[in-house]
């Protein structure tokens, strides 16, 4: 039986926030649409989550345990966040001296999903998922992205992709992915499936 793992990205709290849209909790929901889904069509699939520790931990455990369980491949699931320089506030250092703080605001004119992929295999499973994830989610630029720095991709010896699943800065994004869930769950799902095929 083919065994697929969904990694929620982050720890409970720790990941992109605005207003009531929260990076792990939004991906909690959107792994269990998935989950869901790809066990109706008869694959195995575990899902990793370390919600109560810090952010190194739950990426250390999630990859001990992806290599622990032998998963054919894995998905992990993250949301996006942009802010911009809105002006500069007086404040002062731990010396006491004073400094100018950039003050930051929620940027909501970025927006849109994309899957970064490590090696070639994950790669060809990148373009699957992404096919149909930006077709509900655009904006960004490029549909997929190679990106070598990331641990949740190059510490895991599976086929493994990291989808970002819109901004939690954009109104737009997180109205689709808050009220089209069954959508973006059968974008990862068709994708898959479409990797799978022979
Ligand atoms: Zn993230």
């Amino acid at each position: 039986m083919i065994h697929c793992g969904i990694d929620i990205g982050h720890a409970a709290g720790t990941g992109a926030r605005c207003g009531r849209y929260d990076e792990h909790e939004l991906n909690v929901q959107l792994a269990g649409v998935i989950a869901g889904k790809l066990r109706a069509r008869g694959l195995r699939v575990t899902v990793y989550d370390f919600p109560a520790v810090d952010n190194r931990t739950d990426l250390n455990r999630t990859v001990g345990a992806v290599n622990a369980d032998g998963v054919d491949f894995l998905i992990s699931l993250h949301s996006d966040c942009c802010q911009r320089v809105v002006g500069y506030e007086l404040a002062y250092d731990e010396f006491g001296e004073q400094y100018e703080r950039p003050v930051l605001e929620a940027d909501p004119r970025a927006r849109g999903a994309h899957v970064i992929y490590t090696s070639a295999a994950g790669c060809k499973l990148a373009r699957c998922i992404a096919r149909y994830l930006v077709a509900l989610l655009p904006g960004r630029a490029d549909s997929t992205v190679q990106r070598k720095g990331l641990a949740i991709l190059s510490r895991t010896k599976c086929v493994a992709v990291l989808g970002e699943n819109g901004f939690v800065t954009s109104p737009e994004d997180m109205e689709i992915v808050t009220e089209r869930m069954e959508e973006m769950a059968d974008a990862y799902v068709n994708g898959i499936l479409d990797y799978l095929l022979p």
